[in-house]
């Protein structure tokens, strides 16, 4: 029993309220421990981080050192902090984050520019922190999932024009300025009929026609903006213009729209970790299939790799890119829209090919033989077409079903590589039990971002600075991964090893380059006896 209503805080009063020592300040289970284990291991000056190579006689103010900064962003990410502003504040009055940087207190300015500054090294440490996780056994590197994912840029959507956006505008402007140059007309007639005593009396002669003519004058300077964003935007042969951040695009997808950027990703499955990621700022994934998988196959020295994705990723191209890398993706076939089927037509699924012979069979069991031309189709697949026998078709009995009344013999064009497709669509009759993990493997990282940390946007412009933002939020989302599988103990362990490991390399390089140094400064030695010698013998 206590006498005690609450339990009492400590008195302010008191000397000593917090630990003597700053290495008390953090318990030995404290995750912030694997921060710093993490940066230690990395080499920042190979990464390509702004002064990690800067020596010490280097003279004027010593900047912050980029590891520093580095924890400082990575404590950040992972516990919600991403503002420069916040970081600042946390670093003055946050123990943890008083114990990773010493006490360091940087400025929101050196904290902000870090990260613009740095946002090729932040993609290199994201990419190294790939590798650990490899040589760690978290990466299965057999079957990686794609998708991409709309984050909202630092930009509002009426910050971007289309040039039917702009057209539409001057347009618009064009009425304003028609409507008040008639009302100043308007005015003017009306003046003119008012008797002279009170066109004096009035105001002054301008009859309110000053103000209007101030208004035309600001529609107009407002016409010209839009003329000359029109002329931009022409000139740039892009779709759209972004006034605010100039690489963030209207996106649209399932009729929702953001002004931002798609995110794309590649989940490894054994684990759920990103292994690749790219940020581009196309609505469509249809291009996106290849360039992704290979950036993974490339990050897991994979010999083979399997790769799933959605819908939106099939394109014939991409797929044969990637079978050309030793890439097996799979990727559901569009079913298209069915037009033909629903009206009881034979589509192009009722003809099939003899690969032996070189000709399709119709569904009357005639043939379609090829002709001797290529041609280009629009998405530049080079296609050959195959013909049936005009007579044939003349007194088929299906005819009604195959043809339209006006065409007398039936066209089935196939893609040069047709082969390629095929083969994809024999690996995706037994495919389900794989399609179906896809959603678990890769919405896992995106649900873990969006969901649990809140990021939606990004807080950079620019792709440079939101690829750098990005790399930020992918390193965080996968460190605390790895950190949760492997547990604190165990994840500093590993890298502490790997350190040692690191150590042992430099050291073999520096005793090498010693021996090396110590080879040449024998052979000066020498070199300049001998010459010493014979200008004593001449002399
Ligand atoms: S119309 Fe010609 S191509 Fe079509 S099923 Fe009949 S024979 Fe075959």
């Amino acid at each position: 029993m206590t006498n005690r209503t609450f339990k009492p805080g400590e008195s302010r009063d008191q000397a000593c309220l917090l630990p003597p020592r700053i290495e008390d300040y953090v318990g030995p289970d404290n995750p912030v421990r694997a921060i710093e284990s993490f940066v230690c291991v990395l080499d920042l000056a190979k990464l390509g981080f702004r002064h990690a190579d800067r020596g010490a006689e280097e003279v004027g103010q010593p900047p912050y050192d980029p590891a520093d900064l580095l924890k400082l962003y990575l404590y950040g990410y992972i516990n919600q902090i991403r503002s420069s502003r916040r970081l600042e504040r946390e670093a003055c009055r946050n123990l943890e984050l008083i114990w990773l940087l010493k006490h360091l207190k940087p400025g929101y300015r050196t904290i902000a520019n870090f990260r613009k500054e740095n946002w090729a090294a932040l993609k290199a440490a994201n990419r190294s922190f790939v590798l650990l996780a490899r040589e760690l056994g978290l990466v299965g590197g057999s079957v990686v999932a794609i998708d991409g994912s709309f984050f909202h840029g630092d930009a509002s959507k009426a910050s971007i024009f289309t040039r039917k956006r702009l057209a539409e505008q001057i347009a618009k402007l064009d009425q304003e300025i028609e409507a008040y140059g008639k009302s100043l007309e308007d005015n003017d007639t009306a003046e003119a009929k008012k008797p002279r005593k009170d066109r004096a009396e009035g105001d002054g002669g301008g009859g309110g026609g000053g103000d209007i003519g101030a208004k035309v004058a600001a529609l107009m300077a407002k016409r010209s903006c839009a003329q000359a964003d029109l002329a931009r935007l022409e000139e740039s042969g892009e779709t759209q213009l972004s006034l605010t951040d100039p690489d963030a695009r209207l996106l649209v997808k399932n009729g929702q729209g953001i002004a931002g950027y798609n995110v794309q990703s590649v989940v490894d499955e054994k684990h759920k970790l990103i292994v690749a990621s790219e940020v581009v700022n196309d609505s469509s994934d249809v291009k996106q299939l290849h360039a992704m998988a290979k950036a993974a196959k490339d990050a897991l020295e994979a010999e083979a790799l399997q790769a799933l994705a959605d819908e939106g990723y099939y394109s014939s191209l991409e797929l044969k890119a990637c079978e050309d890398d030793g890439i097996v993706a799979y990727v559901p076939v569009p079913e298209g829209n069915g037009k033909l089927e629903k009206q009881g037509r034979f589509s192009r699924k009722d003809f099939s090919y003899d690969s032996d012979a070189d000709t399709y069979r119709c569904p009357a069991g005639e043939l379609l033989h090829p002709t001797k031309g290529r041609w280009q189709n629009t998405s530049g697949r080079v296609e050959i077409r195959y013909l049936s026998r005009k007579a044939t078709c003349g007194s088929c009995p299906l005819r009604a079903r195959c043809l339209n009344p006006k065409v007398p013999y039936r066209t089935i064009a196939r893609w040069e590589h047709e082969d390629v497709l095929e083969r994809h669509r024999a690996r995706m009759q037994s495919a389900g039990e794989l399609m179906r993990r896809r959603s678990a493997i890769v919405e896992h990282p995106f649900g873990t971002l969006k969901c649990r940390a809140g990021y939606r946007h990004f807080l950079l412009r620019g792709f440079n600075k939101v690829r750098g933002e990005w790399s930020l939020m992918a390193l965080c989302y996968n460190f605390t991964r790895v950190l949760n599988i492997l547990g604190l103990a165990d994840f500093v362990a590993c890298l502490t090893r790997a350190l040692a490991l690191f150590q042992q390399v430099i050291a073999a390089i520096l005793s090498r380059v010693q021996a090396l140094l110590s080879g040449f400064w024998r052979h000066i030695a020498r070199s300049l006896l001998i010459r010493r010698t014979q200008l004593a013998f001449v002399g």
